[in-house]
């Protein structure tokens, strides 16, 4: 069996430790973080130069995690060349790479999964995971999120009408969720014959042909996309019965839970992650995002970055993840404000739980040249503008049912005409693939604009609301 295989050797003894992990329960989960944090921040300060020098004041020896300098993504992003722990690895390399559309679900150098993220700073990120992340990905999938997500009923509902996934994500470039997806059929793993892609830039009265062909049994979207399907079951375009909803990449309101829910009659299970660590936690049968502590440690701190005590909202969250060593993430800066909730969690977990005030998409209504009402996922925009050459950070607003303005950042180094071109382009490929040739595309002399303190950019919305 071949090392890259999706659950191969690696994955299978992973999956073990985890479920020992969660059978040994707070102390058990513990020592695992200790041992694994130790044996990254040595790694990160043998083999990156970047850490090297970062930690070059940290004392030796036991690794006291409040001690350790923070890092920015700006920062890593600027020094990756040194940041890297593969000497092969070069930042203009992999940026060639993902350039190359027929790339997409493939392993830079063989070894690594590349993925990219705009993040809701704005700045994009290159993001490598070597095959340990991945196995350690896959076997906190299979060990705790499938026993949670999966009982009797489901199993009943599986038997009799089988399991067929349709992922309706962005397509086209190296996106966390899809990128796994795509790596795994790419080798013509088992998931090949069981999901299907659904690109949420194709238009949505195609989108909803495609699911009510497949008859999908499990559902896997962004929170929009859920409502975006919810209402076009509502509204009897869409007929499927799926026995499974996953929702990622985005936080889940509870009055979007309880509309998604009450369409389709099924409980909505959330994960919550970004691309820098992975699926950090899964909810459980109760409804709580439980944390991997085991394999990635999130902080909540304040404005200072001291610790924010449980059942106080974070201003952000430094996170560090344990699986990954070819881009170590270590007290990362992630920009999300999370909550870490006091009391013990009614399904038994030892895992820590936390509630998450992350971004959440409106779906943008615009109107085509007939007046008719045509919906677009916000995602939909932003996974294509935000792979444009020369963009550093933008913004995408809709201010009227025919009107997209733009705010744009160009990289440094790059002619601000040149970019737009680019970005005008590729906008104006989405509105016409959805029939919208009638969409005025305006450039705005005003600079991408933060939300909050902590440079958190909105990228995409409806203004007023749609
Ligand atoms: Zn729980």
């Amino acid at each position: 069996m071949q090392s890259t295989d999706l659950v191969g050797f690696r994955t299978l003894v992973l999956i073990r430790d985890a479920w020992r992990a969660t059978r040994g329960g707070e102390e058990a989960i513990r020592a695992r973080q200790h041992d694994r944090l130790e044996k990254l921040v040595a790694f990160a300060r043998a083999r990156s130069r970047f850490y090297r020098k970062h930690y070059q004041a940290l004392p030796d020896g036991p690794v006291d995690l409040s001690r350790i300098p923070i890092v920015t993504k700006s920062e890593l992003m600027a020094r990756f060349d040194d940041w890297v722990t593969d000497p092969d690895i070069t930042k203009a390399a992999v940026e060639d790479f993902v350039a190359d559309p027929s790339h997409a679900g493939q392993q830079y150098l063989d070894r690594y999964t590349v993925w990219m993220t705009s993040g809701s700073t704005g700045t994009p990120a290159i993001l490598l995971q070597d095959e340990r992340a991945i196995a350690a990905m896959t076997a906190l999938g299979i060990a705790r999120a499938a026993p949670a997500w999966i009982g009797a009923s489901e199993v009943r509902a599986f038997l009799s009408r089988g399991v067929r996934g349709a992922l309706v994500f962005a397509t086209g470039g190296h996106f966390m969720a899809l990128s796994m997806a795509q790596r795994a059929m790419h080798q013509g793993s088992w998931l090949k014959n069981i999901a299907k892609i659904v690109s949420v830039t194709t238009p949505v009265p195609e989108i909803v042909a495609e699911l009510n062909d497949l008859d999908p049994t499990i559902v896997a979207s962004y929170a929009s996309g859920h409502m975006l399907l919810a209402e076009e079951q509502a509204a009897g375009r869409l007929m499927i019965d799926p026995v499974l909803l996953l929702s990622t990449g985005e936080s889940l309101p509870p009055e979007r839970r309880r509309r998604i829910e009450a369409m389709f009659k099924r409980s909505i299970r959330e994960t919550y992650g970004a691309s820098e660590i992975q699926i950090a936690a899964f909810e459980c049968r109760h409804g709580r995002l439980h944390v991997n502590a085991d394999w990635v440690i999130l902080e909540p701190v304040d404005e200072d970055n001291r610790p924010v005590p449980p059942g106080k909202p974070s201003h952000t969250v430094l996170a560090t993840s344990l699986a990954n060593r070819v881009q170590p993430i270590i007290r990362y800066d992630l920009g999300d404000r999370i909550t870490l909730l006091p009391d013990a969690c009614e399904c038994g977990s030892p895992l820590p739980a936390i509630r998450v005030d992350g971004r959440t998409d409106e779906i943008l209504t615009f109107r085509n040249k007939d007046g008719d009402p045509v919906n677009v996922l916000p995602t939909a925009l932003a996974a294509t503008v935000t792979e444009t050459p020369g963009l550093h950070r933008y913004q995408l607003i809709r201010t009227a049912p025919d009107r997209l303005v733009v705010r744009f950042e160009p990289e440094p180094g790059w002619v601000a005409d040149t970019v737009w071109t680019s970005v005008e382009r590729v906008i104006r490929d989405v509105l016409r693939t959805n029939n919208l040739e009638n969409v005025v595309v305006e450039r705005s002399c005003d600079a991408p604009t933060p939300i909050s303190r902590s440079g958190k950019l909105r990228q995409v919305w409806s203004e007023p609301a749609s």
